[in-house]
């Protein structure tokens, strides 16, 4: 996948994140010219965005030009306003995705026993407002694991897709039986995640300054890992912002971005619609 490194006699180039170089790059060194081809690929990583549409496009208009692929682990739609319009939305941006436990639940591919008394309202309603052929979408997004350009995708423990991943003792299956040495996870919308180097679990916390900026984690070899963009409409990490990540393989690098969007007028359509107030409430504390 990554050609530029098996050509020994290219030179390596050095940006910062802010300014990347276009898809294809001519360097020019010496006598002699290279054309590096289609060389990089960057990921944008979207979970949890639960039918919040304006959370969703505050994240593609700060993503912009950013990403080649991006990947979606699950959990596009319940709780928020939006089912039909986020479902258009990641339909059009034709993700490798996978899906979550509330993608099940409106689905019917569950019922909704497991869910507490407000979630149950939350995931009737939304069941009520998809068109038939939304519904059709959710119900054929696969179960994770899959793994994609080497990298793989759970929505929730690597071993069961609706099990949390909140502590190292949870995160050590996904970090041992992966394929992969990065791997992605959602459900709890916790940005973070851990790391695994010899018998060793480190636990990963960022904290992007405020506005719509980013933290890097830069990857390091022999080192495997397990992380999640947190969740774009509905954080419960404590910052309301919308979250999400960009990996950028070719330079070994993941981006945790937190990005304000109007969380009033998202509330506002919540109200309209008859949601039940814990939901609305809990976008502003990011809680
Ligand atoms: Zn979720």
């Amino acid at each position: 996948m990554d050609r530029r490194r098996k050509t020994p006699s290219v030179p390596q180039i050095s940006h910062t994140a802010h300014a990347r170089p276009p898809i294809s790059t001519i360097i020019i060194c010496g006598p002699q010219v290279y054309l590096i081809a289609a060389t990089l690929m960057r990921f944008l990583i979207l979970s949890d965005i639960h039918a919040n549409a304006t959370a969703l496009d505050a994240a593609l208009v700060a993503a912009e030009d950013r990403w080649e692929r991006i990947l979606c682990l699950g959990d596009i739609v319940d709780y928020g306003p939006d089912p039909n319009e986020v479902t258009d939305r990641v339909k059009a941006l034709a993700p490798v995705i996978i899906r979550g436990n509330h993608d099940k639940a409106v689905a019917g591919l569950t019922d909704l026993e497991g869910f507490n008394p407000v979630a149950q309202i939350a995931a009737q309603w939304t069941r009520e407002q998809l068109r038939p052929d939304n519904v059709d979408y959710i119900a054929q997004l696969p179960a994770g694991p899959v793994s994609s350009d080497g990298l793989t995708l759970v929505h929730g423990a690597y071993q069961d897709e609706d099990e949390y991943v909140f502590v190292p003792g949870q995160a050590m299956g996904g970090l041992l039986e992966s394929p992969s040495d990065v791997t992605f996870f959602g459900h709890t919308h916790h940005q973070g995640g851990f790391s695994y180097r010899a018998g060793h679990i480190g636990v990963i916390q960022l904290r992007p300054e405020p506005g719509p900026k980013f933290a890097a984690l830069r990857l390091e070899a022999g080192t495997r890992y397990l992380l999640n963009p947190g969740s774009i409409g509905q954080p419960r990490d404590g910052d309301p912002r919308a979250a999400f990540a960009i990996a950028d393989l070719d330079h070994q690098v993941i981006e945790f971005w937190r990005v304000p969007y109007d969380i009033g007028a998202v509330q506002d359509r919540m109200y309209k619609a008859g949601l039940p107030p814990p939901l609305i409430d809990r976008l502003a504390a990011g809680r």
